[in-house]
């Protein structure tokens, strides 16, 4: 298998800036001004509609890191039961802060987050675990000096009696992570990381899961594994909210995509009408999509 430099330890840009050339005037012109002077790019009426039964959802989440700085401005999103959302957008939108924010790793300073109709807003990340929710950071997202059994056992620390049915269910989904369970995790291949980091966010049996750009640095192919995993993951009952540099392919396997920009929903429709609307695609995914 032919590896990416990644693999070979080298640096990657994480975003391919081709792909993710954004037109400020054209955002502006699409953009609505609200009463409050607030901008929105997308009415939300489709939200309030389709979010009404959603397992979760948040609404007009404003978040952010330094005071006085908001880098989320009104965020909102749903995920239905069994659902693969998508979400996509330039560097620096806000999608790992959209993440962070609805798993209580980041202050919300306005708006809501609802989990099966109950407001679980700020509820701290071990509290959400047991709650079922799942989380994969994009970094750091395994424990190197430990084993996969190890890292595994991790995942689910508030309740360690299930990890024999746990296991069965994560070897299940990644056979190669049952088979080397003795190895140190820090000697894996960025890709197999990717697995036990999973793995490990299955281990508590969640409803729904947030994967931060799981292909992120990884070689293509790798990538393409990565994602059929994903759809493995969502065909095994678990929703998934994964947000993605790779958007094309993310927006060929998800439900439903947004796009973010500006820590603000710029577009929402399912993957496959986001993909062909020709906005998005000369916004979002650049030269890239003209050249298919
Ligand atoms: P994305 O994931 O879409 O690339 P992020 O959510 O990581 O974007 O970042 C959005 C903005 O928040 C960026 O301007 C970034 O500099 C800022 N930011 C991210 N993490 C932190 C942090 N820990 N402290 C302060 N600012 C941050
Ligand atoms: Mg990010």
């Amino acid at each position: 298998m032919s590896r990416g430099p990644a693999d070979r330890g080298e640096a990657v840009p994480q975003t391919d800036p081709e792909l993710f050339h954004v037109d400020q005037d054209a955002v502006a012109a699409d953009a609505t001004t609200r009463a409050d002077g607030a901008t929105a790019t997308l009415d939300r009426s489709a939200h309030l509609a389709g979010a009404q039964t959603a397992l979760l959802r948040c609404d007009e989440l404003v978040a952010g890191y330094v005071p006085g700085v908001n880098i989320l401005n009104g965020c909102d999103l749903f995920v239905n039961e069994g659902e693969l959302v998508g979400i996509i957008g330039p560097n620096g939108a806000g999608k790992s802060t959209l993440l962070k924010a609805m798993f209580g790793l980041v202050t919300v300073r306005g708006g809501k987050v609802t989990l099966r109709g109950e407001d679980i807003t700020g509820l701290k990340a071990h509290a959400l675990v047991r709650k079922g929710v799942g989380f994969v950071p994009q970094t750091e997202n395994v424990f190197p000096s430990l084993t996969i059994e190890e890292n595994l056992q991790m995942g689910v620390y508030q309740d360690p009696r299930r990890f024999r049915e746990r296991f069965e269910f994560v070897a299940g989904l990644f056979p190669a992570l049952a088979d080397r369970r003795r190895q140190r995790a820090g000697s894996l291949s960025g890709g197999e990381r990717q697995m036990v980091a999973m793995g490990r966010a299955l281990m508590m049996e969640p409803s729904v899961i947030f994967l931060d750009e799981p292909s992120a640095g990884l070689s293509p192919a790798l990538q393409d594994e990565v994602f059929i995993r994903v759809r493995h993951i969502n065909r095994a009952g678990v929703s998934v909210v994964m947000v993605e540099q790779n958007a094309r392919r993310c927006l060929q396997i998800c439900d439903r995509g947004y796009v973010l920009d500006q820590g603000r929903n710029a577009y929402t429709a399912s993957g496959a009408d986001l993909a062909n609307d020709p906005k998005v695609v000369e916004l979002y995914l650049g030269t890239l999509a003209k050249a298919r």
